[in-house]
């Protein structure tokens, strides 16, 4: 996998984000409430927006839901897609490999049983 577009970013590849109660997830904290009501969290890490957020990644576009870090990026500000390519420091490149080669261009799905990251976020108001 080419990790060199200007839009790469590691999160959709590494992480699943969960906010509770209501259980909806994305690919980052940065858009919490992408999928409403999942059925698994496994469904919806290859839910079709998903894919399109991995593919825009690797094609060097700019996918909407990811619009918080392209405004920082026009502001000059480091976005978390920059962080993320160097700042998910706990897992090794050997490990960070063994998810990206299950990667499916064509589909644009992952191997949810490699992904490393569940993160939690609970909505206390
Ligand atoms: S580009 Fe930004 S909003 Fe999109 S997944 Fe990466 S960190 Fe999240």
């Amino acid at each position: 996998m080419d990790k060199s577009s200007s839009t790469f970013c590691m999160y959709p590849f590494s992480h699943i984000n969960v906010k509770l109660p209501d259980v909806s997830v994305a690919q980052c904290f940065r858009q919490p409430n992408l999928i409403h009501n999942v059925e698994s969290f496994e469904v919806a890490f290859n839910d079709t927006i998903f894919k399109d957020i991995r593919k825009s990644a690797l094609l060097g576009k700019k996918h909407p839901a990811c619009n918080q870090c392209w405004e920082h990026e026009a502001s000059g500000a480091i976005s978390y897609r920059v962080k993320s390519l160097s700042d998910i420091t706990e897992i090794t490149e050997k490990e960070e490999q063994v998810i990206l080669d299950t990667y499916n261009k064509e589909t644009g799905t992952l191997d949810f049983t490699k992904v490393p990251f569940i993160e939690l976020r609970v909505n206390r108001q």
